[in-house]
């Protein structure tokens, strides 16, 4: 079926950019970096950001004419994973918050990947209060000094980059005092040690700050408004997090698969259904996100996203266990215990064992599952909320 209207006629465009593109830019002879600058100039990086920053300003549903097409020609892409952070949550924030400056100095290292960027957010007092962090950001000239110990820091060590939440006025309360920065990760005053996780990997890193610099021109919204900047972070965290997975892909399709491969006796009726209810699940689950990557295109991210992150952690704890029973014995395998420091979350290229266990870290990052219950509770549903006695005071009158 053709469809008629300005859908059919921005395809067509596309297609064409697509062409002059791939014409002017052999992916078998063009070096890789070389070819995502290119593309991001011919604005088919991310086709719904405006003009000038990689993109055309049209409906995001388009960009599959884009990727479709560069992929069947074999063309470079610019690996979403492995800058996880820094599509997902610093672009939003960026072009929401960020001058037409910013934007551009920003943004093309972001979607080309030559800036790998991390988030600078939760503290050792400050993970789920967000709000309580204590890392202090000193006005000194046109820059500020910053110092306080960040933690749960994942790609922290290969990050260009980072989205930072600091206190910047300790007589404000606690909501009021804080700004946010993006801070250059490869500075004197920015030391990165691993953590270890349950999977035995180091995805994640503890981050000390001594006195590190940032420019007032890397400050993303005013002084004092880091909160409302970091709860647009938050958001899109939680739909990144929460979204993306094609239908029957991901962590639905791996288990899917071990249904059709598990020995007779494990094929159990009960376990049947319970794989038939996870599919459902996972569907309405995948629906809801493409309706709010709608809404976060039209600029409108909602509470909803906390829901969905919710879903997508207790659907891939309840997968990955099933998984495990599916595969016998060879499901409490696990590959390989060395300490390793990955680029990416490779849910569904590792083995069983791994799923499981990481698949426990889900309800924890980008926001716990008890706390993403509390805003869809006070900000979904209208039920009363939490009992707050720290709103009015000044955060350097807190107890700590
Ligand atoms: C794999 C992984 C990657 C991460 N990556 C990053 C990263 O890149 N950058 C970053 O900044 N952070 C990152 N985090 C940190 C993550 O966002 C925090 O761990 C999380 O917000 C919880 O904070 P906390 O660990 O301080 O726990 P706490 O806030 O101390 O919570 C402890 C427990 O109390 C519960 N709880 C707390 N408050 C309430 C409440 N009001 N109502 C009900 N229950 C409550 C929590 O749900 C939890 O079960 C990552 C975490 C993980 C596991």
């Amino acid at each position: 079926m053709t469809t008629a209207g300005p859908a059919a006629g921005h395809r067509a465009d596309l297609e064409a950019r697509v062409d002059a593109l791939l014409a002017a830019h052999d992916p078998a002879t063009t070096e890789r970096q070389a070819f995502l600058d290119a593309r991001y100039d011919a604005g088919l990086a991310w086709v719904h950001v405006p003009e000038g920053h990689g993109g055309l300003g049209l409906p995001r549903a388009l960009q599959p004419v884009v990727d479709d097409r560069l992929g069947a020609a074999g063309a470079p892409d610019n690996d979403p994973r492995r800058n996880g952070i820094g599509l997902g949550m610093a672009a939003p924030t960026i072009l929401a918050f960020g001058t037409p400056a910013q934007q551009e100095r920003l943004l093309r290292p972001l979607w080309t990947g030559r800036e790998i960027w991390c988030q600078l957010f939760s503290e050792p007092g400050a993970g789920s209060d967000l709000a309580a962090v204590a890392t202090r950001a000193i006005p000194d000239g046109d820059r500020w000094r910053v110092t306080g110990q960040k933690v749960w820091t994942s790609s922290a060590h290969l990050a260009d980059r980072a989205l930072l939440l600091a206190r910047t006025d300790p007589d404000a309360p606690k909501h009021r005092g804080l700004t946010y920065f993006a801070l250059d990760m490869r500075q004197p005053g920015v030391e990165v040690r691993p953590l270890r996780q349950l999977t035995g990997e180091a995805e994640f890193n503890e981050v000390f700050l001594t006195d590190a610099v940032v420019d007032d021109a890397d400050r993303l919204g005013d002084v004092g408004a880091g909160w409302q900047v970091a709860n647009a972070t938050l958001m899109s965290e939680r739909v990144a997090i929460g979204s993306g997975a094609a239908r029957e892909a991901g962590m639905l399709g791996v288990v899917a698969d071990a249904w059709r491969t598990a020995p007779s006796g494990h094929r159990t009726a009960d376990a049947h259904q319970r794989l038939l209810r996870l599919w459902v699940e996972s569907e309405a689950l995948r629906t809801t996100g493409m309706r709010l990557a709608q809404k976060l295109a039209a600029g409108a991210p909602g509470p909803e996203g906390s829901a969905m992150k919710l879903g997508f952690a207790r659907l891939a704890q309840q997968l990955s266990s099933l998984e495990v029973e599916l595969r016998g014995d060879d499901g409490l395998r696990y590959d390989d215990w060395t300490l390793r420091r990955p680029d990416q979350v490779d849910m569904t290229g590792r083995d069983t064992g791994y799923r499981y266990l990481r698949a426990k870290g889900n309800s924890i990052e980008g926001g716990t599952s008890e706390v993403l219950r509390n805003i869809i509770a006070e900000r979904v549903l209208g039920l009363p909320s939490e009992h707050r006695v720290d709103k009015d005071v000044a955060w350097k009158d807190l107890p700590r």
